[in-house]
């Protein structure tokens, strides 16, 4: 029952040494790409050792409420692809705010 999935390569590629179809950007702030956490808890977040930069997702977000009562959080740990789930779209915003320099205020976007 993985509807959800995007056509990951997760199984394939348990090395991950660049064409894995997404991977971390270094941090905009100190150049370091993070690693990327276990999986365990509630929240999956990705945050750098420079401590300036974190993105997260509350994993239960990403779940269905039928995925939600069908998991039964052992060990505090969501089911594997759900936690696959959580790591893309917290990859996906990492990589959003990682360029530097190419945030613009909205002021500078009028007019
Ligand atoms: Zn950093």
């Amino acid at each position: 029952m993985t509807d959800f999935d995007k056509s990951t390569e997760a199984e394939n590629n348990h090395h991950s040494s660049g064409s894995a179809g997404f991977a971390l950007l270094a941090c905009p702030f100190c150049g370091e790409v993070p690693d990327y956490p276990s999986g365990d808890g509630t929240q999956y977040e990705i945050e750098c050792d420079c401590g300036h930069a974190s993105s997260s997702v509350q994993i239960s977000d990403l779940m269905t409420i039928e995925e939600r009562i069908a998991d039964d959080f052992v060990d505090y740990r969501y089911g594997e692809q759900f936690i696959e789930r959580a790591k893309i779209e917290t990859t996906k915003m990492w990589n959003k705010r990682a360029p530097v320099g190419d945030y613009f205020p909205e002021d500078e976007l009028a007019g």
